[in-house]
C-alpha cells in the first residue's frame, strides 16, 4: 500500500474525530420517532366508546407473519360492543412474530386497527409479547360509556360510524339496518325476471 493511501485513510479518521456525535443516551434520553413510525398496534373506539373492530378477521388474513388471532362473536341489542353485527371477542397480536409491516392496518375496513409510535415492547418472556385485546384497546374517551351498550338505552348504531371506506351516506343518522334493507330492496328492483337476460 502506498504511503499516500495510508495518509488518505487516516485523514478520514482525523476528520471524523471533530464531527458532532449522534450518540443518544437511551433509555435516559428518548427522541421522538418519525410521525409514520410503525410501533405497537391500537384498537380504536368511536367517541361514544363503542369499538371500531367488527371481528371480520381481514387483518389476520392480510398478516404475512401469522401474528394476529381474531375470534368474532355476535352483538345483540342487549350487549353491543361494536357498530357492526359482530365484534372481536378475542383479539391477539403476537409480537414474537410481528414484523411491523403495516399490512394489517391497510386491510382493516373500519380503521379499527392503527399503529402507534410506541416501540418499547420488550419482555422477559415470549408470553409477555402476546398482546390481548385489553392491551391493545384505546382508552374510553372522556364522558363516554364503556361497552357493552344496549340499543334500548343507547340507540341503534348509525352507518356513519363505519370507516372512511363506507361511501354510503357518511353523514347519515339513519339506523344501519334501515339503510341496508333499503339497499337490498333497490337491488331486488333491478334484478331481471328469470327468463330475461338469457342469450337466445
Ligand atoms: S404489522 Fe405486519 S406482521 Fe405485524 S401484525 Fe400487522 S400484518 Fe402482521
Ligand atoms: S381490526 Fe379491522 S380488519 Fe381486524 S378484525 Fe377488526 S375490523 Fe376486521
Amino acid at each position: 500500500m502506498m504511503p499516500s493511501e495510508i495518509l488518505k485513510g487516516l485523514s478520514v479518521t482525523f476528520r471524523s474525530m471533530f464531527r458532532k456525535r449522534n450518540t443518544v443516551q437511551y433509555p435516559e434520553e428518548k427522541r421522538p420517532t418519525s410521525p409514520r413510525f410503525h410501533g405497537r398496534h391500537q384498537l380504536n373506539r368511536y367517541p361514544d366508546g363503542l369499538e371500531r373492530c367488527i371481528g371480520c378477521e381481514l387483518c389476520a388474513y392480510a398478516c404475512p407473519a401469522d401474528a394476529i388471532y381474531v375470534q368474532g362473536a355476535d352483538n345483540t341489542p342487549e350487549a353491543r360492543y361494536s357498530v357492526g353485527e359482530r365484534y372481536a371477542a378475542i383479539y391477539q397480536i403476537n409480537y414474537n412474530r410481528c414484523i411491523f409491516c403495516g399490512l394489517c392496518i391497510e386491510a382493516c375496513p373500519t380503521r379499527a386497527l392503527t399503529m402507534t409510535n410506541e416501540y418499547e415492547l420488550s419482555s422477559p418472556t415470549r408470553q409477555g409479547l402476546v398482546y390481548d385485546k385489553p392491551d391493545l384497546l384505546a382508552a374510553v374517551p372522556a364522558g363516554a360509556k364503556p361497552p357493552p351498550h344496549t340499543d334500548a338505552t343507547d340507540g341503534p348504531p348509525a352507518i356513519a360510524r363505519y370507516g372512511p371506506q363506507a361511501s354510503v351516506s357518511q353523514e347519515s343518522v339513519e339506523p344501519v339496518w334501515a339503510l341496508l334493507r333499503e339497499q337490498e330492496s333497490r337491488q331486488a328492483d333491478r334484478e331481471l325476471p328469470a327468463d330475461e337476460g338469457v342469450a337466445k
